[in-house]
């Protein structure tokens, strides 16, 4: 057997074993026509079959009607804190943004040097600990959409609620918790996700939007930045990140063979709460970040009483066997990501380390 550990990686991160072995099995010949896939034209049949079942996939996993559409991009999330803003904001419109995080005051910073943008809440003084409740989201009337983002990977929350936005269409980074929990999409008028945590492998970017803001898009823009000519082009205008979305395909199939997004929130709920409650229970040697109301499924943020102990959990997690635990900076610390494709026994064994590292150092 192929030697493998327990990945906690926040992006690129783990995939599913079944789609790597697949992707392994046909790499040499793809399907029978004698080309890896690396190597088959994006304007092929066989290309154009993947891509649209990809999107036809994701539609169906999260119940959308073909009021949406489903784009496969480049540029990262990271370049979707632009293409938003490039698309929807005149000169004289204005957006609402709610700054959760460090990547939700890079999308509010980004579209800030394209037009009129509104911070509709923050909770950078509770350094980014929460998220706001419906009460205290203030927006303003002439937005022209409300931007958040769903999970903040390195803080380790996690919005548990869709806000009431009214008419004004809501717009979501949702690049460390697509695809992990069920959710009513329908309320969102544009969702962006790099893929490189829940989806597949970096270099892609998918976004779902819904037809009637394609209307909005501005005519203005260079094509490649766009929706609406990567929409009409079934995002194959230019060359896409072939590799990736063919990885994504076999993503979204092993999703629905555990049973769709139901199934899979199930499962991430038990995986994170064997993590929560060693942190609950550890007597205040583990230390969440996050308030417990708003903790993540996804990344788990905690601090040990020192960052002696903290170094020392990381080098003896990566002798066990638990690797990429290691926090973001700006929090300090252990994080464990907890993606789609970690399997349950991989956080029973990152439990069992830290009931024994606090036994040993409590
Ligand atoms: N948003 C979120 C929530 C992220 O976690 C990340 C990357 N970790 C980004 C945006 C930036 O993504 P990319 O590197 O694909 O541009």
């Amino acid at each position: 057997m192929t030697y493998r550990i327990y990945n906690f990686n926040p992006g690129p991160a783990t995939l599913p074993l079944p789609v790597l072995e697949q992707a392994q099995k046909e790499l040499l010949n793809y399907r029978g026509t004698g080309m890896s896939i690396l190597e088959i034209s994006h304007r092929s049949k066989d290309f154009e079959k993947i891509v649209e079942a990809a999107e036809n996939q994701l539609l169906e996993l999260y119940q959308l009607s073909k009021d949406y559409r489903v784009l496969f991009l480049q540029g990262g999330a990271s370049l979707q804190f632009a293409m938003v803003p490039m698309n929807f904001l005149s000169a004289q419109a204005s957006a609402d943004y709610i700054i959760t995080g460090s990547f939700a005051t890079k999308a509010y910073e980004e579209a800030d040097r394209i037009a009129q943008v509104n911070i509709a809440a923050s909770t950078k003084n509770n350094n980014y600990r929460n998220i706001p409740r419906q009460k205290e989201i203030k927006l303003s009337h002439s937005s022209a959409y409300v931007h958040l983002t769903s999970n903040n990977t390195i803080y380790g929350t996690q919005w548990k609620y869709i806000p009431d936005c009214g008419e004004i269409p809501l717009v979501a980074d949702m690049s460390s918790d697509i695809l992990s929990r069920a959710l009513e999409m329908n309320k969102f008028s544009l969702v962006y996700a790099g893929a490189q945590k829940n989806l597949g492998p970096a270099g892609i970017t998918t976004v779902i939007i819904k037809k009637e803001m394609l209307e909005k898009v501005s005519e203005a823009l260079p094509a490649m930045l766009s929706y609406k000519i990567h929409a009409q082009a079934n995002s194959l205008y230019n060359t896409p990140s072939t590799f990736a979305i063919y990885i994504l395909e076999l993503v979204l199939q092993w999703v629905k063979e555990k049973g769709g997004l139901q199934a899979v929130e199930n499962i991430n709920r038990e995986k994170c709460g064997l993590i929560y409650r060693v942190i609950d229970e550890s007597g205040g040697f583990y230390r969440g970040h996050a308030a417990q109301e708003d903790r993540s499924m996804m990344n788990v943020t905690f601090r040990l009483p020192n960052d002696d102990l903290e170094k020392r959990f990381v080098e003896k997690a990566v002798k066990e066997g638990l690797s990429g635990l290691k926090g973001h900076r700006s929090v300090g610390g252990i994080r464990a990501s907890l993606y789609n494709a970690m399997p349950l026994e991989g956080c029973e064994a990152l439990a069992q380390f830290m009931e024994e590292y606090l036994k040993r150092n409590g």
